[in-house]
């Protein structure tokens, strides 16, 4: 028996271009328009969306594959701008630091599909180890993995001691996280290195975090100049910075600083909420993964701290969630996946929809708001003629039920069908 070239990738993608794909969607939710569009018919030319319109109206081009999707509602895939595949959320605190970074790049191999299964299409992973998220990304675009579009950080980039440090291990071991810098000279040297190594997009951390050890998730960690210096450089370089922030006047000093986004948003008041409307500052704030935390942290290894922490400001996420969505701050879908199971990312709507969100603006979070946040608002976040043809379908009418989004039964990836 004769093992199949990895080449032989490479050129069913070439012969996918010359694939012509019709779909017949019952029910089409066109996120520009917050609309549901009923009996449309979509034509795919190899990786791209060519025609979409009335199923009465559209021409199917002769020899078209038909897909027929006539009983489910279509939409455009999902996309999560907090994702981190290479983290095994079994292996929370001290169970970690026994994973070597390449064992949790393979690990991400896995994730990457069960992600893309799940219905997301594309995701924006902020922060790893070993640039793993590097070698993920260059894996599948190059089709020898399966999984969603990516855009990386790879290290996120923090002070010593930090949220992004590494504070497990006792002195002797003088261990310091790669991605550790302090004054602003030394940051943009950071976001070089990380540059220079494949970086899409520059993490920082603002703030203490929940999961890390020692520090308090309301305390500000960069300084308001460190964080201009990043993102100055950052930007200069065409590379846009996302802001791990939980406490309030982290949140302020980051958006005044020009960050493109702030994660997890906590404790963010009724200024900072003025400020990211004002700036255009989207907010990923992950209202879902305290579920898991809370359920299931203690068995995965998460330290009593953290559980603590979680417990002083979950609900407060969720309050101001609403508030924020409500004080006209823009939205965009991030999970923190990673922390929990992934391919649990859809999930999170729930959330959404109880804090204030309809289904629509939901899913507008997860498509349009998130392609718009990662620069790609060309390329994916609506069923469009030109964009990537990332179309998933499910059962029933979602935009009228968030929860159907947890079962999503048609995935197609630029083209080609991951799961029907
Ligand atoms: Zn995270």
């Amino acid at each position: 028996m004769a093992l199949v070239p990895l080449a032989s990738a490479q050129s069913a993608k070439e012969n996918d271009k010359e694939k012509i794909i019709a779909i017949r969607a019952g029910r089409l939710i066109d996120v520009v328009a917050a609309k549901v569009l009923v009996d449309q018919t979509i034509v795919i030319r190899g990786e791209r969306i060519s025609a979409v319109g009335p199923g009465a109206t559209t021409k199917v081009p002769d020899g078209a594959e038909l897909i027929d999707l006539s009983q489910a509602t279509v939409l455009p895939g999902l996309i999560d701008v907090h994702t981190h595949l290479t983290g095994n959320p079994q292996l929370h605190g001290y169970r970690g630091l026994g994973e070597a970074d390449i064992r949790a790049a393979l690990y991400g191999a896995r994730a990457a599909r069960v992600t893309l299964e799940a219905g997301f299409t594309s995701v924006r992973n902020v922060g790893a180890s070993g640039y793993g998220d590097v070698a993920l990304r260059d894996a599948i675009n190059d089709g020898d993995i399966v999984g969603p579009r990516m855009l990386v950080s790879a290290y996120a980039i923090g002070i010593k001691g930090g949220h992004c440090d590494e504070n497990l291990l006792p002195p002797e071991f003088d261990y310091t996280g790669k991605g550790v810098a302090d004054g602003p000279w030394a940051a943009r040297s950071k976001v070089r290195e990380m540059v220079k190594y494949g970086a899409d997009l520059i993490k920082i951390c603002a703030s203490g975090g929940v999961l890390s050890k020692g520090d308090e998730a309301g305390a500000q960690q960069y300084t308001l100049e460190e964080m201009k210096a990043i993102v100055d450089e950052a930007h200069k370089l065409g590379r846009k910075v996302a802001a791990h922030a939980h406490g309030t006047s982290s949140i302020r000093d980051a958006i005044l600083a020009g960050v493109d986004s702030i994660e997890h948003a906590s404790l963010i008041d009724e200024e900072g909420i003025r400020l990211a409307r004002e700036k255009g500052t989207y907010l990923a704030m992950d209202i879902y993964n305290d579920d898991y935390i809370l359920q299931e942290g203690e068995k995965a290894g998460i330290l009593p701290e953290s559980l603590k922490k979680e417990k002083e400001i979950g609900q407060l996420q969720r309050d101001n969630f609403r508030k924020a969505f409500q004080g006209g701050a823009r939205m965009a879908f991030g999970t923190d996946a990673g922390v929990y199971p992934h391919g649990d990312n859809a999930k999170q709507f729930y959330y959404m929809v109880k804090y204030g969100m309809t289904p629509m603006q939901a899913i507008q979070a997860a498509t349009i708001n998130a392609a718009d946040l990662m620069g790609w608002k060309s390329k994916v976040g609506s069923i469009s003629v030109g964009k990537f043809a990332d179309i998933i379908a499910v059962d029933g009418d979602a935009a009228a039920a968030d929860a159907l989004l947890t079962r999503v039964k048609f995935v197609m990836k630029g083209g080609a069908v991951v799961r029907r």
